[in-house]
C-alpha cells in the first residue's frame, strides 16, 4: 500500500506524545480523519491556542495564562507560606485538597545527578529570590517522596535555614516512590498536616 503522507505524519506526531504507543497513535489518527472538519479544526486551534496563551508565572513558575498567576495575585492567599513542588500538575493536586491557603513555587523537576539535573536546571535561584523581602516565614517542601524528591528537599532546606526560614517536609501517608500528582486528597491533606521541620 502506498504511504499516505499526511496520515503518516499525523501518526508520527501522536506517537511522539507521552504514553501513546504505535497502535494508539494509529487509532487516534484515524479518529481525527473521521471527525467533522469543524471539530478537527477546533482541536488543532485548541493546541495552538494553549501553547500561545499559556506561559510561566514570573513569581511561582506555575503555568498560567496571566502573569502573575491568579494564585500569586489573590488577596486571600497567605504569602508567608510557600509550598514547593516539582511540577505544575502538583499544584493542581495540592489545590484539590482545598485546605492549603499559601502560595506555590514550581521547581520544574528534581535534583538528579544521574540524569544531569543540577540546581541550576531548577527554579531554585528564583525561590531564594522570593525570600528577600522578609514576607516568607515557612517553606513546605512537597517534592515527590522518592530519592530525587528527598534530595531536592534536603538541598533546598540547607539553603533556606540559614536565612531564618522554617523549612518543613510533608510527611507520612504518601506512598514512597510515588508521584504527588496521583495522591488522593485525604492522603495529601494528612501529609501536609503532619509535616515535619527539616
Ligand atoms: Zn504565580
Amino acid at each position: 500500500m502506498k504511504r499516505i503522507e499526511p496520515l503518516a505524519k499525523l501518526i508520527e506526531h501522536f506517537k511522539a506524545l507521552p504514553g501513546i504507543g504505535s497502535k494508539t497513535a494509529v487509532r487516534l489518527a484515524y479518529h481525527v480523519l473521521d471527525m467533522e472538519p469543524e471539530k478537527a479544526r477546533e482541536l488543532a486551534a485548541a493546541i495552538v491556542n494553549a501553547k500561545e496563551k499559556i506561559g510561566y508565572c514570573s513569581v511561582c513558575f506555575n503555568l498560567s495564562d496571566e502573569n502573575p498567576c491568579r494564585i500569586c495575585r489573590a488577596d486571600g492567599r497567605d504569602k508567608s507560606v510557600i509550598c514547593v513542588v516539582e511540577q505544575p500538575q502538583d499544584v493542581d493536586a495540592v489545590e484539590r485538597m482545598r485546605d492549603f491557603h499559601g502560595v506555590y513555587h514550581v521547581l520544574h523537576g528534581a535534583l538528579s545527578p544521574l540524569e544531569g539535573v543540577g540546581p541550576e536546571n531548577l527554579r531554585i535561584k528564583e525561590l531564594l529570590a522570593r525570600m528577600q523581602d522578609g514576607v516568607v516565614k515557612e517553606v513546605i517542601m512537597a517534592t515527590n517522596p522518592n530519592v530525587e524528591g528527598e534530595a531536592t528537599a534536603m538541598y533546598i532546606a540547607r539553603l533556606l535555614k540559614p536565612l531564618g526560614i522554617k523549612v518543613t517536609r510533608i510527611a507520612h501517608g504518601l506512598p514512597v516512590g510515588g508521584d504527588l500528582e496521583y495522591a488522593d486528597e485525604v492522603t495529601l491533606s494528612r501529609a501536609m498536616e503532619n509535616r515535619i521541620e527539616l
